[in-house]
């Protein structure tokens, strides 16, 4: 049984949690907006000018002004013509591939997407087939074996960077690979957004797979999250306009769920500047992977990650959650993440890093670790 861990305050790196003061390492807020006052003055703005609810659905009459502006202002941003948003990742994920594929189509995917990427394929009815983890040339060798069975329509999918690693996909070849097949790809880069590329553009910039200057490639179909870095909730689809005019006509979790308040989209839309121009909180919190790297290269553990998602491999899930309680007794909150979340025999902390750490808390944690885990090499 998991425990519901129950926080008394908000979203923060210190955080008070069943009754108990913590330093936290464990939530996606990468960049400290989920509790930043202008975020929180926009969505308050944003309930006096337009209430609360939605009310409707996008295309009955539930698509406000805000909603408008932060599709097109999203749009802006990405450079990309069309823009959609929807309540959640999950949504955004099961209309994406449900709206571009279904029966006699192929999904060729990453075996180590997210859960919602999983449940989207399946949704959709197409043929699965997954390719091992980050290796374009085990894609290629599906992509051709789904051309041999007349595979209909092709659809890469993969995260960005991946939820439980931390690392990043190797998009200029899953790009290559999308022109050659004649595939979609689409990239869900829930935990790049905001965190790295010029601007905040994520992971296709950062890897300079897109310039930002210039519209991205038509095959290309990107999705975000607002719930990580931009700290507010939802999602949104980003790509060429035809693709996105055929999802805003038949994605089922477009069309048949009330749209997410128009007041937070105003808070989006504050959030959106603050990625703009957080270059500053961009370098906080890469000097705090900097700094725990180096601190733990001789202890060993951490897997290779340039993100703010440190996962420290310990691989029993037993040693693995009593790390994480010993970690909690000392005040410092790290999810121990194990089967079936990720693959058997590689539990691991899911250490995340919030440009909102300082360094003395950093060194707390990584202090704490030396002294409860110590590495094999001093043992
Ligand atoms: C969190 C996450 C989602 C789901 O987004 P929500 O807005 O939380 O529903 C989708 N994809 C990836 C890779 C994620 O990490």
């Amino acid at each position: 049984m998991r425990h519901q861990p129950i926080a008394h305050t908000p979203q923060g790196v210190q955080m008070r949690i069943d009754g108990q003061e913590f330093i936290s390492f464990c939530s996606n807020d990468y960049l400290g907006l989920a509790n930043h006052p202008s975020v929180i003055d926009a969505l308050a703005t944003g309930a006096q000018r337009w209430g609360v609810g939605a009310g409707a659905a996008h295309l009955i009459n539930g698509h406000f002004e805000p909603h408008d502006e932060l599709e097109r202002a999203l749009a802006a941003w990405l450079r990309v013509e069309r823009c959609l948003l929807f309540s959640t990742g999950y949504m955004a994920n099961l209309a994406v591939v449900g709206g571009l594929v279904g029966r006699g189509d192929t999904v060729i995917a990453d075996r180590l997407n997210h859960a919602s990427l999983v449940d989207a394929a399946q949704l959709s009815g197409a043929k699965l087939l997954r390719y091992r983890h980050s290796d374009p040339a085990d894609c290629e060798r599906q992509l051709i074996r789904a051309a041999q069975t007349g595979a209909g329509n092709r659809l890469i999918l993969t995260d960005g960077v991946f939820s439980m690693d931390g690392d990043a996909a190797p998009l200029a070849e899953l790009l290559a690979l999308a022109e050659r097949y004649d595939a979609w790809l689409v990239v869900d880069d829930a935990h790049g957004f905001g965190v790295w590329g010029e601007g905040g553009r994520g992971t296709l910039s950062e890897q300079g797979v897109i310039d930002t200057k210039l519209s991205p490639p038509e095959r290309l179909i990107q999705v975000g999250t607002l719930g990580k870095a931009f700290g507010t909730a939802g999602a949104f689809i980003a790509g060429a306009a035809q693709p996105l005019e055929v999802l805003r006509q038949r994605a089922r979790p477009y069309l048949f769920t009330t749209a997410a308040p128009p007041a937070l989209a105003v808070a989006t839309l504050a959030s959106l500047r603050l990625i703009r121009e957080g270059d500053a909180r961009r370098a906080a919190w890469r000097a705090g992977v900097a700094q725990l790297r180096s601190a733990l290269a001789e202890h060993g553990g951490l897997m290779a990650s340039a993100t703010p998602i440190q996962p420290l491999l310990i691989g029993a899930a037993d040693r693995t959650v009593a790390l994480a309680d010993a970690l909690k007794a000392r005040g410092l909150f790290v999810p121990a993440i194990r089967p079936p979340t990720v693959p058997a025999h590689s539990a691991r902390l899911r250490i995340t890093l919030s440009a909102d750490h300082s360094p003395e808390m950093v060194q707390r944690l990584i202090d704490t670790i030396q002294e409860l885990a110590p590495s094999r090499a001093a043992q």
